[in-house]
Protein backbone atom coordinates (compact mmCIF):
# COMPACT_ATOMS: atom_id res chain seq x y z
CA UNK A 1 0.00 0.00 0.00
CA UNK A 2 1.03 3.73 -0.96
CA UNK A 3 -0.86 5.19 1.08
CA UNK A 4 -2.14 4.30 4.39
CA UNK A 5 -3.44 5.66 7.45
CA UNK A 6 -3.18 4.28 10.71
CA UNK A 7 -6.17 5.27 13.26
CA UNK A 8 -7.77 3.98 16.51
CA UNK A 9 -10.65 2.54 16.12
CA UNK A 10 -12.22 2.65 19.91
CA UNK A 11 -11.64 5.55 22.29
CA UNK A 12 -7.92 6.07 21.80
CA UNK A 13 -4.94 4.37 23.55
CA UNK A 14 -5.44 1.24 21.28
CA UNK A 15 -1.40 0.96 20.42
CA UNK A 16 -1.37 3.11 17.29
CA UNK A 17 1.93 4.35 17.93
CA UNK A 18 3.30 1.00 18.48
CA UNK A 19 1.70 0.13 14.91
CA UNK A 20 3.20 2.77 13.30
CA UNK A 21 6.63 2.38 14.57
CA UNK A 22 6.25 -1.34 13.78
CA UNK A 23 5.19 -0.51 10.11
CA UNK A 24 7.38 3.27 9.53
CA UNK A 25 10.50 1.49 7.89
CA UNK A 26 7.90 0.47 4.91
CA UNK A 27 7.22 4.34 4.44
CA UNK A 28 9.03 7.17 3.09
CA UNK A 29 6.96 9.66 5.25
CA UNK A 30 4.56 9.62 8.47
CA UNK A 31 2.55 12.62 8.77
CA UNK A 32 -0.01 12.97 11.81
CA UNK A 33 -2.75 15.27 10.78
CA UNK A 34 -5.00 15.84 14.05
CA UNK A 35 -4.66 16.59 17.55
CA UNK A 36 -1.96 17.61 19.92
CA UNK A 37 0.16 17.09 22.47
CA UNK A 38 -3.07 15.95 24.58
CA UNK A 39 -2.74 12.14 24.40
CA UNK A 40 0.13 10.15 23.84
CA UNK A 41 1.73 7.16 22.05
CA UNK A 42 3.86 5.26 23.69
CA UNK A 43 6.55 3.23 21.67
CA UNK A 44 9.00 0.91 23.02
CA UNK A 45 12.09 -0.39 20.32
CA UNK A 46 15.55 -1.01 20.73
CA UNK A 47 16.24 2.94 21.54
CA UNK A 48 14.51 2.42 24.53
CA UNK A 49 10.71 3.64 25.55
CA UNK A 50 9.31 6.64 24.67
CA UNK A 51 6.26 8.62 25.40
CA UNK A 52 5.59 10.67 22.24
CA UNK A 53 2.22 13.26 22.25
CA UNK A 54 3.01 15.29 18.96
CA UNK A 55 5.94 14.03 17.33
CA UNK A 56 5.07 11.57 14.82
CA UNK A 57 5.80 7.86 15.72
CA UNK A 58 8.62 7.32 12.25
CA UNK A 59 10.71 9.49 14.01
CA UNK A 60 12.59 6.64 15.34
CA UNK A 61 13.37 5.18 11.69
CA UNK A 62 16.58 6.40 10.06
CA UNK A 63 14.96 6.79 6.63
CA UNK A 64 11.46 8.36 7.52
CA UNK A 65 10.31 12.27 7.07
CA UNK A 66 8.39 13.27 9.46
CA UNK A 67 5.58 15.52 9.11
CA UNK A 68 3.18 17.62 11.47
CA UNK A 69 0.03 18.53 8.91
CA UNK A 70 -1.78 21.71 9.02
CA UNK A 71 -4.53 20.05 11.24
CA UNK A 72 -2.60 19.28 14.01
CA UNK A 73 -2.52 21.97 17.17
CA UNK A 74 1.22 23.14 17.27
CA UNK A 75 1.70 23.27 20.65
CA UNK A 76 5.69 24.99 20.46
CA UNK A 77 6.62 24.77 24.19
CA UNK A 78 5.37 20.99 24.72
CA UNK A 79 7.05 19.81 21.24
CA UNK A 80 10.20 21.68 22.00
CA UNK A 81 9.85 19.85 25.31
CA UNK A 82 9.41 16.66 23.23
CA UNK A 83 12.07 17.31 20.46
CA UNK A 84 14.76 17.56 23.34
CA UNK A 85 13.26 14.31 25.70
CA UNK A 86 13.25 11.83 22.79
CA UNK A 87 16.74 14.01 21.30
CA UNK A 88 18.43 13.18 24.88
CA UNK A 89 17.87 9.50 24.48
CA UNK A 90 19.86 9.07 20.99
CA UNK A 91 17.16 9.84 18.49
CA UNK A 92 18.30 12.24 15.44
CA UNK A 93 15.52 15.34 15.09
CA UNK A 94 16.85 17.68 12.84
CA UNK A 95 14.79 19.73 9.74
CA UNK A 96 16.06 17.13 7.68
CA UNK A 97 13.39 14.01 9.45
CA UNK A 98 10.75 16.52 10.52
CA UNK A 99 9.13 18.95 8.88
CA UNK A 100 6.03 21.24 10.58
CA UNK A 101 3.66 22.81 8.00
CA UNK A 102 3.60 26.32 7.35
CA UNK A 103 -0.14 25.80 7.84
CA UNK A 104 -0.30 24.59 10.95
CA UNK A 105 -1.68 27.06 13.23
CA UNK A 106 0.07 27.72 16.56
CA UNK A 107 -1.67 26.76 19.91
CA UNK A 108 -1.18 29.91 22.06
CA UNK A 109 -0.46 30.29 26.02
CA UNK A 110 -3.97 31.91 26.22
CA UNK A 111 -5.27 28.61 25.05
CA UNK A 112 -3.70 26.69 27.55
CA UNK A 113 -4.63 29.35 30.51
CA UNK A 114 -8.79 29.20 28.54
CA UNK A 115 -9.00 25.40 29.03
CA UNK A 116 -8.17 25.33 32.78
CA UNK A 117 -10.71 28.19 33.45
CA UNK A 118 -13.12 26.75 31.20
CA UNK A 119 -12.91 23.40 33.37
CA UNK A 120 -12.63 25.77 36.85
CA UNK A 121 -16.41 27.14 35.78
CA UNK A 122 -17.72 23.80 35.32
CA UNK A 123 -16.17 22.33 37.85
CA UNK A 124 -18.29 18.74 38.39
CA UNK A 125 -20.08 19.04 35.40
CA UNK A 126 -16.45 19.16 33.33
CA UNK A 127 -15.62 17.01 30.39
CA UNK A 128 -12.45 15.51 31.26
CA UNK A 129 -10.44 17.80 29.39
CA UNK A 130 -6.41 17.50 29.78
CA UNK A 131 -6.24 21.26 29.82
CA UNK A 132 -3.52 21.10 27.43
CA UNK A 133 -5.73 24.19 25.32
CA UNK A 134 -7.05 22.08 22.69
CA UNK A 135 -10.91 22.49 22.71
CA UNK A 136 -9.87 26.62 22.58
CA UNK A 137 -7.28 26.01 20.16
CA UNK A 138 -9.64 24.57 17.89
CA UNK A 139 -12.66 27.20 18.19
CA UNK A 140 -10.51 29.87 17.32
CA UNK A 141 -9.13 28.19 14.78
CA UNK A 142 -12.84 27.80 13.26
CA UNK A 143 -13.23 31.47 14.47
CA UNK A 144 -9.92 32.46 12.05
CA UNK A 145 -8.61 33.76 15.13
CA UNK A 146 -5.53 32.01 15.14
CA UNK A 147 -1.96 32.57 14.24
CA UNK A 148 -0.55 29.92 11.31
CA UNK A 149 3.01 28.80 11.64
CA UNK A 150 4.22 30.51 8.68
CA UNK A 151 3.33 34.13 9.93
CA UNK A 152 6.21 33.33 12.08
CA UNK A 153 8.68 34.31 8.78
CA UNK A 154 6.23 37.99 8.46
CA UNK A 155 7.47 39.43 11.78
CA UNK A 156 5.85 43.04 10.68
CA UNK A 157 2.56 41.34 9.84
CA UNK A 158 2.80 39.08 12.58
CA UNK A 159 2.66 41.63 15.22
CA UNK A 160 -0.44 43.77 13.83
CA UNK A 161 -2.39 40.49 13.66
CA UNK A 162 -1.24 39.54 17.19
CA UNK A 163 -2.29 43.20 18.64
CA UNK A 164 -6.06 42.13 16.88
CA UNK A 165 -6.13 38.78 18.45
CA UNK A 166 -4.53 40.08 21.82
CA UNK A 167 -7.03 42.83 21.87
CA UNK A 168 -10.31 40.46 21.38
CA UNK A 169 -8.52 37.43 23.54
CA UNK A 170 -8.40 39.75 26.43
CA UNK A 171 -11.79 40.50 26.44
CA UNK A 172 -12.76 36.95 27.21
CA UNK A 173 -9.89 36.12 29.54
CA UNK A 174 -10.84 39.01 31.69
CA UNK A 175 -14.59 40.27 31.18
CA UNK A 176 -16.23 36.23 31.44
CA UNK A 177 -13.13 35.01 33.38
CA UNK A 178 -12.03 37.50 35.56
CA UNK A 179 -8.61 36.46 34.77
CA UNK A 180 -5.18 38.53 34.45
CA UNK A 181 -5.07 39.80 31.11
CA UNK A 182 -2.51 38.95 28.92
CA UNK A 183 0.26 41.48 27.48
CA UNK A 184 2.14 42.15 24.32
CA UNK A 185 5.12 42.30 25.89
CA UNK A 186 4.24 38.88 27.12
CA UNK A 187 3.60 37.13 23.71
CA UNK A 188 6.13 38.82 21.91
CA UNK A 189 8.55 37.28 24.52
CA UNK A 190 7.04 33.92 23.92
CA UNK A 191 7.38 34.47 20.21
CA UNK A 192 10.99 35.02 20.69
CA UNK A 193 11.58 32.00 22.49
CA UNK A 194 9.28 28.98 22.12
CA UNK A 195 8.57 29.49 18.49
CA UNK A 196 12.13 30.74 17.45
CA UNK A 197 13.09 26.66 18.74
CA UNK A 198 10.61 25.73 16.41
CA UNK A 199 11.16 27.85 13.47
CA UNK A 200 14.06 25.67 11.34
CA UNK A 201 11.33 22.93 10.92
CA UNK A 202 8.62 25.20 9.12
CA UNK A 203 8.52 24.64 5.32
CA UNK A 204 5.40 23.88 3.27
CA UNK A 205 5.02 20.52 3.74
CA UNK A 206 2.17 20.46 1.41
CA UNK A 207 4.83 21.10 -1.35
CA UNK A 208 6.81 18.08 -0.50
CA UNK A 209 4.16 16.06 0.31
CA UNK A 210 2.40 16.32 -3.02
CA UNK A 211 6.48 16.20 -5.21
CA UNK A 212 6.03 12.66 -2.89
CA UNK A 213 3.01 11.68 -4.08
CA UNK A 214 3.85 12.58 -7.83
CA UNK A 215 7.13 10.30 -7.35
CA UNK A 216 5.00 7.48 -6.02
CA UNK A 217 6.91 7.50 -2.70
CA UNK A 218 4.89 6.10 -0.03
CA UNK A 219 3.01 7.75 2.95
CA UNK A 220 1.72 6.55 5.91
CA UNK A 221 -0.36 9.11 8.53
CA UNK A 222 -1.27 8.63 12.52
CA UNK A 223 -4.08 9.43 13.90
CA UNK A 224 -4.63 10.89 17.87
CA UNK A 225 -7.06 9.14 19.82
CA UNK A 226 -9.84 6.77 18.20
CA UNK A 227 -13.20 6.82 16.42
CA UNK A 228 -15.18 7.05 19.66
CA UNK A 229 -13.18 10.53 20.67
CA UNK A 230 -14.11 12.11 16.75
CA UNK A 231 -15.07 15.56 16.90
CA UNK A 232 -18.41 14.39 14.60
CA UNK A 233 -18.67 10.90 14.59
CA UNK A 234 -18.22 10.16 18.27
CA UNK A 235 -19.51 10.27 21.76
CA UNK A 236 -20.13 14.31 21.84
CA UNK A 237 -19.47 16.05 24.01
CA UNK A 238 -17.25 13.83 24.95
CA UNK A 239 -15.18 13.47 21.99
CA UNK A 240 -11.28 15.31 21.06
CA UNK A 241 -12.09 18.73 18.97
CA UNK A 242 -10.74 17.16 15.78
CA UNK A 243 -11.66 14.68 13.33
CA UNK A 244 -9.73 11.65 14.36
CA UNK A 245 -10.95 9.78 11.37
CA UNK A 246 -9.21 8.58 8.24
CA UNK A 247 -11.31 10.32 6.00
CA UNK A 248 -9.78 13.46 7.39
CA UNK A 249 -6.16 12.31 6.80
CA UNK A 250 -5.87 13.92 3.56
CA UNK A 251 -7.27 17.08 5.07
CA UNK A 252 -4.79 17.63 7.91
CA UNK A 253 -1.77 16.27 6.27
CA UNK A 254 -1.77 18.86 3.37
CA UNK A 255 -2.65 15.91 0.72
CA UNK A 256 -6.09 17.40 -0.25
CA UNK A 257 -6.36 15.37 -3.14
CA UNK A 258 -5.10 11.80 -1.71
CA UNK A 259 -7.39 8.68 -1.74
CA UNK A 260 -6.13 6.44 0.29
CA UNK A 261 -5.58 3.00 -0.55
CA UNK A 262 -5.53 1.34 3.15
CA UNK A 263 -6.71 2.12 6.56
CA UNK A 264 -5.21 0.22 9.63
CA UNK A 265 -7.53 0.34 12.21
CA UNK A 266 -6.18 -0.26 15.73
CA UNK A 267 -8.67 -2.02 18.20
CA UNK A 268 -7.36 -3.46 21.89
CA UNK A 269 -8.12 -6.70 22.80
CA UNK A 270 -10.51 -5.28 25.56
CA UNK A 271 -11.88 -1.18 26.23
CA UNK A 272 -10.71 1.84 27.92
CA UNK A 273 -11.59 5.06 28.16
CA UNK A 274 -9.80 7.88 29.44
CA UNK A 275 -11.96 10.69 31.42
CA UNK A 276 -15.57 11.24 31.46
CA UNK A 277 -18.19 10.31 29.18
CA UNK A 278 -20.61 7.12 28.54
CA UNK A 279 -18.50 3.63 28.13
CA UNK A 280 -21.32 0.91 28.07
CA UNK A 281 -19.32 -2.52 29.02
CA UNK A 282 -17.24 -1.00 31.43
CA UNK A 283 -16.06 -2.87 34.72
CA UNK A 284 -15.84 -2.09 38.29
CA UNK A 285 -14.40 -3.11 41.44
CA UNK A 286 -11.71 -5.87 41.90
CA UNK A 287 -12.20 -7.45 37.99
CA UNK A 288 -11.40 -3.54 36.93
CA UNK A 289 -8.83 -3.27 38.87
CA UNK A 290 -7.13 -6.56 37.98
CA UNK A 291 -7.49 -5.60 34.27
CA UNK A 292 -6.26 -2.38 34.37
CA UNK A 293 -2.87 -3.75 36.52
CA UNK A 294 -2.50 -6.34 34.25
CA UNK A 295 -2.59 -3.84 31.10
CA UNK A 296 -0.50 -0.98 32.85
CA UNK A 297 -3.84 1.24 32.34
CA UNK A 298 -2.75 4.70 33.18
CA UNK A 299 -2.67 7.39 30.35
CA UNK A 300 0.77 8.35 28.91
CA UNK A 301 -0.17 12.40 29.22
CA UNK A 302 -1.83 12.77 32.65
CA UNK A 303 -1.27 9.45 34.42
CA UNK A 304 -4.70 8.91 35.06
CA UNK A 305 -6.12 5.69 35.68
CA UNK A 306 -7.96 4.48 32.40
CA UNK A 307 -11.57 3.08 32.88
CA UNK A 308 -11.57 -0.73 31.35
CA UNK A 309 -14.39 -2.73 30.33
CA UNK A 310 -14.67 -5.60 28.28
CA UNK A 311 -14.17 -5.69 24.72
CA UNK A 312 -17.24 -3.59 22.84
CA UNK A 313 -18.08 -5.33 19.49
CA UNK A 314 -20.91 -2.95 19.39
CA UNK A 315 -18.83 0.53 19.50
CA UNK A 316 -16.28 -1.67 17.58
CA UNK A 317 -18.22 -2.26 14.78
CA UNK A 318 -19.31 1.12 14.18
CA UNK A 319 -15.39 1.96 14.69
CA UNK A 320 -14.74 0.28 12.00
CA UNK A 321 -17.31 1.75 9.52
CA UNK A 322 -16.50 5.46 10.48
CA UNK A 323 -12.69 4.60 9.66
CA UNK A 324 -13.66 2.71 6.54
CA UNK A 325 -11.15 0.75 8.05
CA UNK A 326 -9.25 -2.24 5.18
CA UNK A 327 -7.25 -4.44 7.78
CA UNK A 328 -7.47 -4.03 11.87
CA UNK A 329 -4.45 -5.05 14.15
CA UNK A 330 -5.48 -6.30 17.57
CA UNK A 331 -3.23 -5.19 20.30
CA UNK A 332 -2.47 -6.37 24.31
CA UNK A 333 -4.18 -9.72 23.59
CA UNK A 334 -1.51 -10.85 25.88
CA UNK A 335 -2.94 -9.33 28.79
CA UNK A 336 -6.11 -11.25 28.57
CA UNK A 337 -4.07 -14.54 28.96
CA UNK A 338 -4.64 -14.64 32.67
CA UNK A 339 -8.70 -14.82 32.43
CA UNK A 340 -10.15 -18.14 32.61
CA UNK A 341 -13.32 -16.43 30.89
CA UNK A 342 -13.36 -13.40 29.04
CA UNK A 343 -16.56 -10.96 28.74
CA UNK A 344 -17.28 -9.69 25.31
CA UNK A 345 -19.97 -7.31 24.80
CA UNK A 346 -22.04 -8.43 21.69
CA UNK A 347 -25.21 -6.20 21.86
CA UNK A 348 -26.54 -3.00 23.53
CA UNK A 349 -30.10 -3.44 25.22
CA UNK A 350 -31.63 -0.27 24.75
CA UNK A 351 -35.44 0.82 25.93
CA UNK A 352 -36.18 -2.73 26.13
CA UNK A 353 -34.97 -3.34 22.47
CA UNK A 354 -31.12 -5.54 21.78
CA UNK A 355 -29.62 -3.33 19.04
CA UNK A 356 -26.29 -3.83 17.42
CA UNK A 357 -25.83 -0.74 16.17
CA UNK A 358 -24.23 2.04 18.15
CA UNK A 359 -26.72 4.59 18.77
CA UNK A 360 -26.96 8.37 19.18
CA UNK A 361 -24.70 9.78 21.67
CA UNK A 362 -27.21 10.91 24.53
CA UNK A 363 -29.12 6.77 24.73
CA UNK A 364 -25.51 5.81 25.52
CA UNK A 365 -26.49 6.62 29.30
CA UNK A 366 -29.02 4.26 28.74
CA UNK A 367 -27.87 1.52 26.98
CA UNK A 368 -26.69 -1.90 28.90
CA UNK A 369 -24.26 -4.05 27.77
CA UNK A 370 -25.27 -7.88 26.32
CA UNK A 371 -22.31 -9.15 27.90
CA UNK A 372 -20.95 -13.18 26.75
CA UNK A 373 -18.35 -15.13 28.42
CA UNK A 374 -15.60 -16.31 25.70
CA UNK A 375 -13.17 -19.58 26.68
CA UNK A 376 -10.19 -17.78 27.73
CA UNK A 377 -6.26 -19.23 26.48
CA UNK A 378 -4.66 -18.99 30.41
CA UNK A 379 -1.44 -19.53 28.91
CA UNK A 380 1.90 -17.28 28.17
CA UNK A 381 1.27 -16.01 24.59
CA UNK A 382 3.50 -13.25 24.56
CA UNK A 383 6.53 -15.16 22.50
CA UNK A 384 4.15 -16.40 19.94
CA UNK A 385 5.27 -15.04 16.46
CA UNK A 386 3.13 -17.18 14.18
CA UNK A 387 -0.83 -17.27 13.86
CA UNK A 388 -0.60 -21.41 13.65
CA UNK A 389 0.89 -21.12 17.10
CA UNK A 390 -1.64 -19.18 18.49
CA UNK A 391 -3.90 -21.53 21.29
CA UNK A 392 -7.03 -22.22 19.74
CA UNK A 393 -9.16 -19.85 22.04
CA UNK A 394 -7.09 -16.94 20.99
CA UNK A 395 -7.81 -17.71 17.61
CA UNK A 396 -11.23 -17.87 17.94
CA UNK A 397 -11.48 -14.58 19.68
CA UNK A 398 -9.45 -13.06 16.89
CA UNK A 399 -12.49 -14.74 14.66
CA UNK A 400 -14.91 -12.89 16.48
CA UNK A 401 -13.53 -9.37 15.77
CA UNK A 402 -12.75 -10.32 12.79
CA UNK A 403 -16.78 -11.57 11.92
CA UNK A 404 -18.96 -8.54 14.23
CA UNK A 405 -16.47 -5.93 12.75
CA UNK A 406 -16.61 -6.95 8.99
CA UNK A 407 -12.92 -6.61 8.50
CA UNK A 408 -10.30 -8.42 8.47
CA UNK A 409 -7.89 -8.88 11.09
CA UNK A 410 -4.26 -8.99 9.82
CA UNK A 411 -1.94 -7.82 12.79
CA UNK A 412 -1.97 -9.31 16.45
CA UNK A 413 0.04 -7.56 18.74
CA UNK A 414 1.42 -9.94 21.81
CA UNK A 415 4.00 -7.39 23.36
CA UNK A 416 4.77 -3.84 23.49
CA UNK A 417 7.85 -4.56 22.14
CA UNK A 418 8.27 -4.08 18.08
CA UNK A 419 8.52 -7.33 17.27
CA UNK A 420 6.25 -8.85 19.48
CA UNK A 421 3.56 -9.26 16.16
CA UNK A 422 1.90 -12.15 14.50
CA UNK A 423 1.29 -11.03 10.98
CA UNK A 424 -1.52 -12.89 8.87
P1 LIG B 1 -1.79 4.94 21.28
O1 LIG B 1 -2.04 6.31 21.76
O2 LIG B 1 -2.91 4.37 20.48
O3 LIG B 1 -0.48 4.81 20.57
O4 LIG B 1 -1.69 4.00 22.57
P2 LIG B 1 -0.93 4.25 23.95
O5 LIG B 1 0.51 4.39 23.72
O6 LIG B 1 -1.60 5.31 24.74
O7 LIG B 1 -1.25 2.89 24.71
C1 LIG B 1 -0.85 1.67 24.27
C2 LIG B 1 0.06 1.05 25.33
O8 LIG B 1 0.06 -0.35 25.17
C3 LIG B 1 1.52 1.45 25.21
O9 LIG B 1 2.08 1.52 26.50
C4 LIG B 1 2.14 0.34 24.40
O10 LIG B 1 3.52 0.17 24.66
C5 LIG B 1 1.37 -0.83 24.90
N1 LIG B 1 1.15 -1.90 23.94
C6 LIG B 1 0.82 -1.81 22.63
N2 LIG B 1 0.60 -3.03 22.11
C7 LIG B 1 0.77 -3.91 23.13
C8 LIG B 1 0.62 -5.32 23.25
O11 LIG B 1 0.28 -6.02 22.31
N3 LIG B 1 0.85 -5.87 24.48
C9 LIG B 1 1.21 -5.12 25.56
N4 LIG B 1 1.41 -5.74 26.70
N5 LIG B 1 1.33 -3.79 25.48
C10 LIG B 1 1.12 -3.19 24.29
Amino acid sequence: MKTCAIVGINWGDEGKGRMVDLIANDYDIVVRYQGGGNAGHTVSNDMGEFALHLLPSGIFRKEVVNILGNGVALDPDNLWTEIEDVRSKGVKITPDNLKISDRASLLMPWHRDLDALEEQRLADRKYGSTKQGIAPFYSDKYQKKTVMAGELFHPEKLREHLKGLLEWKNLILTGVYGAPACSEEQIEEWIKTSCENIKPFICDTGAILKKAQDEGKRILFEAQLGSLRDLDYGIYPYTTSSNTTAAFAPIGSGLPSLKLEGVIGVVKAYSTCVGEGPFVSEMFGDEASRLREEGAEYGARTGRPRRVGALDLVATKYGVEVQAATALAVTKMDILSYMDRIPVCTHYRLNGEIIDRFPFPMDLDDAEPVIEYVDGWKCDISGVRRWEDLPLAARSYIELIEKAAECPVRYVSVGAERDSIIIR
